[in-house]
């Protein structure tokens, strides 16, 4: 069995989370520590611990993520721009072992990242 995540929690309610989107293959939250003024994290259902992990199977999930966070920028008015990032493995800066897309707006993003 795959190590469980606080992500999984989350898509379960058993703790909370200030959801902006969901549907049957995915969650999208506001991020508890957030690092622009819009920073969303979206998730699918879907126990994948890390983009590593990513199977063929999982090519139009990983479609419906990006479309999904295309349109949540939009809802969230990001008409300027934004930023995705995945972070992956320990180098990576990946903390949580739940694959996750950040959506980060509301600020000019610099380059290159930290
Ligand atoms: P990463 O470092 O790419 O694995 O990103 C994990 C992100 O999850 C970080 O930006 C955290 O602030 C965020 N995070 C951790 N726990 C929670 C939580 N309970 N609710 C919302 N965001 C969280």
């Amino acid at each position: 069995m795959r190590e469980e995540t606080i992500f999984s929690q989350i898509i379960r309610k058993e703790i909370p989370a200030d959801v902006v989107y969901e549907d049957d293959q995915c969650l999208a939250f506001r991020d508890i520590n957030p690092q622009a003024p819009t920073h969303i994290l979206v998730i699918p259902k879907k126990t994948i611990p890390t983009l590593g992990d990513v199977v063929p199977e999982d090519k139009e999930l990983l479609g419906h993520l990006l479309l999904i966070v295309k349109d949540i920028a939009k809802q969230f008015g990001l008409d300027n721009g934004y930023r995705i990032v995945i972070n992956a493995g320990f180098d990576g800066g990946q903390t949580v072992f739940h694959l996750h897309l950040h959506l980060l707006g509301g600020r000019q993003m610099q380059w290159p990242p930290g």
